[in-house]
C-alpha cells in the first residue's frame, strides 16, 4: 500500500498520535531520499522491531559544507515513494526546508566524544552539528520508539547513539549492517555521481579494507595494515582523506598490542566523488 505523505510537523504529530492511541510502536528511518536497497534494509529492520515505520526524506542543508554537493544531491521523491510502498513503510515525512528551520533558527547540539575523532569531523567540520540537530528535531517531532541508522555511516551511528543516551531521548537507536553491491561497493546515493570507469575502481575501497582486516586477524599491526591499504588506494588514483583502524566503540586510536574491538574506516575521493566505507575486523 502507498504510504501516506505528510509535510508539516502538525500533520506528522497527528499521524503518530493515532498510532500511540492504538498502542502501536513505531520506528523512524531518517534519510535524505534518493533511496536504494541500503535505505530499504533500514525499513525492513524497522518492521522487525516496531509495528509501524516512518521514513523521513529531507536533504538537510545544515550538514553540507559550503563547497559540498548540496545543489546536485540526487532527488527523486516519486521513485522514493514507490520503493517505500514496496518495502512496507507506513508513513513518509517530507517537509520543505522552511517547515524544519523557521526564521531565526539558532540552536544546535554541541557534540564531543565520537563526534571529535578526527575522521568525518576533520574533513566535514559542520557535518555532525547538522546531523545531530536534524536528528534531535526528528526524534522530538516524531516521538519514535526506535531509530534505524546504517553502519555505512559508522561515526554517525555512534554520534547519534551517544546523543540519544546523553540527552535522555526516549528512543532506541539501532545500527543496521551495510548493504553492498555484488562487487562489495557500499550502496550510497552518491554512487550515482560515478562515471563508469570510476564505478569500476570504486570497489577497491571495500577490497582494501577487507585485505587489511585479514592481515590484522593474522597478526599484522593494525596501523601498518592500514598504511598499506591507504597506499594501494592512492596508487589506484584515489585521494585518501583517511584509512584507519579505530576502537569500534569509542573511535579512539587503538592502543598497540591490545585486543580491543576494531573498526576499519575509510574515506577517499575518486574524481569528484567522496566515498566512505567501514568494516569490523
Ligand atoms: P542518507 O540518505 O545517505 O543520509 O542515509 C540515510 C540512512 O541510510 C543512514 O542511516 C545511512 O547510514 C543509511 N544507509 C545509507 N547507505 C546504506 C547502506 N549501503 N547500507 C545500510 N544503510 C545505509
Amino acid at each position: 500500500m502507498k504510504p501516506k505523505i505528510v509535510r508539516t510537523i502538525e500533520a506528522l504529530r497527528r499521524e503518530t498520535a493515532k498510532w500511540r492511541n492504538d498502542d502501536l510502536t513505531f520506528a523512524i528511518v531518517p534519510t535524505m531520499g534518493a533511496l536504494h536497497e541500503g535505505h530499504l534494509a533500514l525499513v525492513a529492520e524497522g518492521l522487525e522491531h516496531a509495528d509501524k515505520v516512518l521514513v523521513t526524506i529531507f536533504v538537510n542543508a545544515r550538514q553540507f559544507g559550503a563547497n559540498e554537493d548540496l545543489s546536485r544531491y540526487p532527488r527523486d521523491e516519486a521513485g522514493d515513494v514507490a520503493k517505500l510502498a514496496e518495502a512496507g513503510a507506513h508513513l513518509i515525512f517530507a517537509p520543505p526546508p522552511e517547515e524544519v528551520y523557521g526564521e531565526g533558527f539558532a540552536t544546535t547540539v554541541v557534540l564531543k566524544g565520537p563526534a571529535k575523532a578526527n575522521l568525518e569531523d576533520k574533513f566535514r567540520p559542520h557535518f555532525f552539528d547538522g546531523v545531530a540537530t536534524i536528528v534531535a528535531k526528528l526524534f522530538i517531532q516524531s516521538g519514535a520508539d526506535f531509530a534505524m541508522f546504517g553502519e555505512k555511516d559508522y561515526q554517525q551511528l555512534l554520534v547519534v547513539t551517544q546523543m540519544a543516551r546523553d540527552l535522555d531521548m526516549p528512543v532506541r537507536v539501532i545500527g543496521v549492517p551495510t548493504m553492498r553491491a555484488p562487487d562489495g561497493l557500499a550502496l550510497s546515493s552518491r554512487n550515482q555521481y560515478l562515471t563508469k570507469t570510476e564505478r569500476g575502481y570504486a570497489t577497491a575501497i571495500h577490497k582494501s579494507l577487507m585485505q587489511a582486516a585479514e592481515k590484522i586477524r593474522s597478526g599484522t599491526d593494525p596501523q601498518k595494515a592500514m598504511r598499506a591499504a591507504s597506499r594501494s588506494l592512492t596508487t589506484l588514483g584515489f585521494k585518501v582523506d583517511y584509512v584507519t583502524a579505530r576502537n569500534a566503540e569509542t573511535l579512539a586510536v587503538p592502543q598497540s598490542h591490545s585486543d580491543e574491538p576494531l573498526r576499519l574506516l575509510a574515506a577517499a575521493w575518486i574524481g569528484k566523488t567522496r566515498l566512505i566505507d567501514n568494516i569490523e575486523v
